[in-house]
């Protein structure tokens, strides 16, 4: 059977060789006669494919050597919690820039443990833009500093690091990290849920400077401890075993196609590409700020909603699959993750293109 386009948000297309080598071994692991998933978490055989994991990782983001990298579970969800159970350090308050629906769940969740202060916002506009830097109303004595540097459902990214000072700045890179070079050091604490841009849903990669550990609030669940996770290797319970190994496979294949740098080269292609064809085209669009369009999850609209069930039912035949956009949203959207190809993106506008001239 022939593998489809795939767009979807999240759980996300994976790269079809890595699909193939988990096929491969997933009976036989390296002639051990059994699965990564049958392997106890504390063998060799597993802490081996683990470190090699975090060590791909390390060497395709350069992580500095006073940064944990911890395999966690909850979703980038559990880390909305986590993070101010972590990072407050008896501080009463964090700051967060709220650009959509991803940040305001970050600020709910914050907001059952500290005072948030909401220091910019673009919901005047619909959630269409990044505030800039001169926007943001930073305090600082807050704990840290949150915000989502690339809004998966509104598809917008900022194209800038937010400057903190001395405040720790925390970053959920769920929808985009990988996707780009990334200074580390700029940050306090990044984190990324797996299902976009790593692998399997399941895992939660997050990455601390190691001197904002070790002063968790009373009653943190010792499992969502950052300092008993970075103690324990992510092994103080049984981690997910089989989606760290496939983190471990999207890693290898990282490196193989030149990494980030090549990585970032593609993405900027490919959105280009469908921005442009989308501005050309007269027949559909998308409202987000130019500076501001996300490299990875593009939003659009048709000219008239009573083609949207159309568009669909034909992308659909045409193996182009998952384009319907968030529910909250409607229209359509197209993920566009490291994973899915140029030829997918080409595919895609060809049918656009296709689409338009038959209804426009
Ligand atoms: C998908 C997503 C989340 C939620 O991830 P879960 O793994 O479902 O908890 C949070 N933030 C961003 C930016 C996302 O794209």
């Amino acid at each position: 059977m022939a593998r489809v386009y795939n767009f979807c948000a999240g759980p996300a297309a994976l790269p079809t060789a890595v699909l193939e080598k988990a096929s491969a071994e997933m009976l036989d692991w390296e002639g051990k006669g059994l699965s990564v998933m049958e392997m106890s978490h504390r063998s060799d055989e597993y802490v081996s494919i683990a470190q090699k994991a975090e060590q791909d990782l390390r060497d395709l983001l350069s992580i500095p050597d006073n940064y944990k990298v911890l395999f966690m579970q909850g979703g980038a969800t559990a880390q909305f919690a986590m993070i101010p159970m972590n990072l407050l350090r008896g501080k009463k308050s964090a700051d967060y820039i709220n650009t959509g629906q991803w940040s305001q769940k970050a600020i709910k969740e914050a907001s059952h443990y500290c005072d948030v202060n909401v220091v910019a916002s673009s919901e005047d506009k619909n959630f269409s833009y990044a505030p800039r830097q001169s926007d943001l109303k930073l305090n600082p004595d807050a704990a840290y500093v949150h915000y989502t540097p690339n809004e998966t459902i509104g598809g917008v990214e900022f194209d800038y690091i937010p400057e903190t000072g001395d405040v720790p700045l925390v970053a959920d890179f769920s929808s985009s990290i990988l996707s780009e070079k990334l200074d580390v050091s700029k940050f306090g604490l990044i984190y990324a849920g797996a299902q976009k841009n790593i692998g399997p849903a399941g895992l939660c990669i997050v990455i601390v400077r190691e001197d904002l550990l070790g002063e968790t609030i009373t009653g943190t669940p010792t499992a969502m401890d950052y300092k008993v996770a970075a103690d324990n290797d992510s092994m103080y319970n049984t981690p997910a075993t089989y989606s760290w190994y496939l983190a471990g496979l999207v890693f290898d294949w990282l490196k193989q196609q030149g990494g980030v740098e090549a990585m970032a080269e593609l993405n900027r292609r490919k959105a280009k590409k469908l921005y442009g064809y989308i501005d050309a085209s007269g027949f559909y669009a998308n409202p987000v700020a130019i500076e501001n369009r996300s490299r990875m999850n593009v939003p659009f609209t048709l000219k008239d909603d009573s083609f949207d069930k159309a568009f669909l039912a034909q992308a659909d035949a045409k193996g182009l699959l998952n384009l319907k956009g968030h529910r909250s949203v409607g229209g359509m959207r197209a993920s566009i993750y490291n994973a899915v190809s140029e030829e997918a993106v080409d595919a895609l506008i060809a049918f656009m293109q296709a689409f338009a001239s038959e209804n426009g």
